[in-house]
């Protein structure tokens, strides 16, 4: 499969680090950093999936962003504060700002992650889009119209699906996707001209017009809930500090994977938690 068209393997920390916080870029302020806006974590009077939006907002602040903003969806009153990480500002999915802020969609946003996907399609400049964004795009032949228009006007997207988010997308069962992950990675890069993340063991970033990359950092300590979040979330932070599309890819995927490596090596035999690998990070 490998052979079958270029690819190359993402390697190395020079080429794929997050970009370092210095204390010493004495005129420059959280703005120079950017903001992240987290839309998901979907609470209703069933379903409570507020921790899926917070370890994304984690992982970004962690990951540098200057400021990360929260808007959980659904109907039930969500939290105002995180007292856990005080950092946060909790906003309104209408009150935040698409034009100017990095958002990052669909984590743990349930059904109601419907109520503001066209939004986020149509204005959001820099966007991640997971989980039940991708489940709600799927499902939707105009938000997948808007999804693919979105590269013409200029914005950035990353698409971040599991297997089963990815056969979703393209109709076909998770395990034709894992049968042949590059070129699954690749036909929904063309489709949609965005960046793919096709997560897994070898997380593959699939690009229009580019090579394609296999990620050769992570193990099998991250397969445990929410990890996806805080790629998401990772992802975020590097649009925000001003990487492009690729480039963030790059670098969230591989500082991701080497998190949980560290926590191997350095840890062994230990369970490795979503909000651990989150605070980890040191970008
Ligand atoms: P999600 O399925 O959205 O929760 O995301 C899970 C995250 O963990 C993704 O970044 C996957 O690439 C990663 N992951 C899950 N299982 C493994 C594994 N066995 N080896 C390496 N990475 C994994
Ligand atoms: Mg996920």
């Amino acid at each position: 499969v490998l052979a079958a068209e270029p690819c190359a393997w993402l390697l190395g920390a020079d080429r794929a680090s997050l970009p370092v916080r210095t204390s010493a870029a004495h005129a420059s302020h959280k703005g120079s950093f950017g903001d992240v806006a987290v839309l998901g974590g979907e609470s209703t009077a069933a379903t409570q999936m507020t921790g899926a939006a917070l370890l994304a907002a984690s992982a970004a602040l962690h990951a540098g962003a200057g400021r990360v903003f929260v808007a959980l969806l659904g109907n039930a009153p969500g939290m105002k504060v995180d007292p856990e990480q005080p950092e946060l500002m909790f906003r309104s999915p209408d009150a935040v700002d698409m034009a100017h802020q990095v958002v990052v969609c669909g984590c743990g946003g349930g059904e109601s992650v419907k109520t503001v996907l066209a939004k986020v399609l149509s204005t959001a400049r820099r966007a991640v889009l997971d989980a039940d964004a991708l489940n709600a795009i799927a499902m939707d032949p105009q938000l997948q119209t808007q999804l693919k228009a979105r590269q013409g006007r200029g914005y950035s997207t990353v698409l971040t699906p599991h297997p089963l988010e990815a056969a979703r997308l393209m109709g076909i069962t998770a395990v034709a996707v894992q049968a042949d992950r590059l070129s699954a990675a690749r036909q929904l890069a063309e489709r949609f001209q965005c960046v793919v993340v096709l997560k897994g063991s070898g997380t593959v970033i699939a690009t229009p017009g580019q090579a394609t990359l296999v990620n050769n950092t992570g193990n099998a300590l991250l397969a445990t809930a929410g990890t996806g979040d805080v790629l998401a979330g990772m992802l975020g932070a590097c649009l925000a500090r001003g990487m492009n599309a690729v480039e963030a890819a790059r670098s969230a995927v591989f500082a991701h994977g080497h998190g949980a490596d560290t926590w191997a090596s350095d840890r062994p035999g230990q369970a490795l938690t979503a909000s651990a690998l989150a605070q980890s990070q040191t970008g």
